[in-house]
């Protein structure tokens, strides 16, 4: 499958203050044009466009740490989007799968969103009617499989970030648990 982002990296990007200035160490894993109506509603607009890259590789160039928002999410686990303090224009998000392990960025705060256009439409069964999408680039009516989808390279990044990952559904996992005992004590 061919991965139509550009291999130019690094890439930078920031709020629309200036408080928050990030940089990417290296090109993203994926990019995801996503038409859920959640996306919809919390940009405002028709879809968000989201650049999957590991978090180590996403390097913060400012002082001040971003706001971080628990926000629903498609997926019924959650996203937590991180903000800019100061303007709270939205900079990337965690998403409940990967957790802080991958950052999901906003392409529309980089410097030059056009080096990072769509390798995929997702949940294009809720896309607004006007939106035509462009020919060439995969589009799945909701979620996709990444082995089908992803590029080797990618794929392979990917494997060398399972123990984190697995750490991260462990941890959750936990917490489900604990979460399950505190209702089971509440109700006995
Ligand atoms: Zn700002
Ligand atoms: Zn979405």
């Amino acid at each position: 499958m061919a991965n139509t982002t550009s291999s130019h990296a690094p890439l930078e990007g920031g709020c629309a203050c200036g408080t928050l200035r990030y940089r990417l160490e290296t090109t993203p894993l994926f990019v995801h044009c996503c038409h859920c109506t959640y996306c919809q509603r919390e940009e405002g607009t028709a879809f968000a466009i989201n650049a999957m890259i590991e978090s180590s590789f996403l390097t913060l160039l400012t002082p001040t740490s971003p706001l971080i928002v628990d926000t629903p999410s498609e997926s019924g686990l959650g996203q937590r989007i991180a903000r800019c303090p100061k303007c709270f224009v939205a900079i990337w998000s965690y998403y409940g799968g990967m957790g802080p392990v991958v950052s999901f960025v906003r392409v529309g705060t980089l410097d030059d969103p056009n080096r990072s256009p769509p390798d995929i439409h997702i949940y294009t069964g809720t896309k607004q009617d006007w939106v035509i999408l462009p020919q060439g680039v995969p589009a799945v009516e909701e979620y996709y499989d990444q082995n089908i989808y992803w590029p080797k390279e990618s794929l392979a990044r990917k494997e060398s970030i399972r123990p984190q990952l697995q750490a991260y559904r462990r941890s959750l996992e936990e917490r489900m648990r604990q979460v399950e005992q505190v209702i089971k004590d509440a109700s006995s």
